[in-house]
């Protein structure tokens, strides 16, 4: 009769064995930085990002309990979504072109990088032909690289005094990413300048905007101690899968 193999990694442990591991050292840090902030770690949704991996490690962190997923790419992501079936809630957590908004909005629950009010409109539209009020975070560019794509924390307000009035969105809130670095406390200036910003369109606007997406695999319990609602954590749980 043929053994069935496992697959293992180096350290000679199974692919849930090492995500269950990753996912309870995770969640554990996140609960202390929470604690540090005098937060309910309940109210943070961690989005497991899953653009580095292939529909079977999905398949496991479902079955471990993990509902939230993100991917940053409309093509590689649909058909990792279809084969993954219904149940979780997708995010996409990457600059998306105004011709791929339908079909970003076939699969995926939540917009977390709405960077221009072009791509907003366009959002606002689809979403509207179908009755649907999507959830969305407006992206800033809130370390002002050249490179980043967003929403200048200057002309924000403006656009919202404007033109920023679209019925068929759910204004969650605010979205950033931190420039690289290997020291995490490099983002906290950024990731407090992202929740002042959100507090402030808040009290000239009346929006509830509730929610911050921001920290990732490096900096995220900096994120939590500065007000995250919303995680996007990549690699680290990942490591030795
Ligand atoms: C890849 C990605 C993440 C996750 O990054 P890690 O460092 O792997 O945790 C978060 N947000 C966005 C927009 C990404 O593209």
């Amino acid at each position: 009769m043929a053994t069935i193999e496992f697959p293992v990694n180096s350290l000679g442990k199974s692919v849930h064995e090492r995500l269950r591991q990753n996912i309870d050292e995770i969640r554990g840090r996140l609960a202390d930085a929470a604690a540090r902030a005098r937060r309910d770690a309940a109210g943070i949704t961690v989005v497991i990002v899953t653009k580095t991996v292939g529909v079977d490690v999905v398949r496991a962190l479902i079955e471990l309990g993990e509902k939230d997923f993100g991917e940053n790419r409309i093509q590689s992501a649909l058909p990792k979504i279809a084969e993954v079936g219904p149940g979780p809630t997708w995010h996409m957590i990457g600059h998306l072109q105004r011709n791929k908004v339908r079909k970003a909005l076939a699969d995926f629950a939540v917009l977390h990088a709405v960077d221009s009010v072009k791509l907003a409109a366009a959002v606002d539209r689809i979403a509207g032909e179908t009755g649907r009020v999507v959830p969305v975070f407006l992206e800033v560019n809130v370390s002002g690289e050249g490179t980043k794509q967003g929403f200048e924390a200057s002309a924000i307000m403006e656009e919202f005094e404007n033109r920023l009035q679209l019925r068929h969105l759910d204004l969650r809130g605010l979205m950033t990413m931190a420039p690289y670095s290997d020291d995490p406390e490099d983002s906290r200036p950024y990731f407090s300048k992202l929740r002042d910003l959100r507090d402030r369109i808040r009290t000239e606007t009346g929006l509830a905007m509730p929610d911050l997406s921001m920290g990732m695999s490096g900096d995220y319990e900096v994120a939590v101690e500065e007000g995250a609602t919303c995680l996007r954590i990549g690699t680290a749980f990942f490591e030795d899968v």
